[in-house]
């Protein structure tokens, strides 16, 4: 059995490159396109908190601060 996923114009997902910080004990993400999108991670703990109304359709990259 053969699956076949049309691939569409509406099915392209927009990625997002987050900009990442730390503060503290969190690592915040924010999106320059999504002035609202803010995502915290606490890796001692590996809490996430997402803050702001999200695009689902936008998949947003987090690269780990170095
Ligand atoms: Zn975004």
């Amino acid at each position: 059995m053969q699956v076949v996923f049309p691939i569409t114009e509406s099915a392209l997902q927009m990625v997002h490159r987050c900009e990442s910080h730390r503060e503290g004990e969190w690592i915040i993400y924010t999106c320059q396109d999504c002035p609202n999108y803010e995502r915290r991670v606490q890796p001692s703990t590996g809490l996430v908190q997402v803050k702001g109304a999200t695009n689902y359709a936008i998949d947003h990259v987090h690269n780990w601060p170095r």
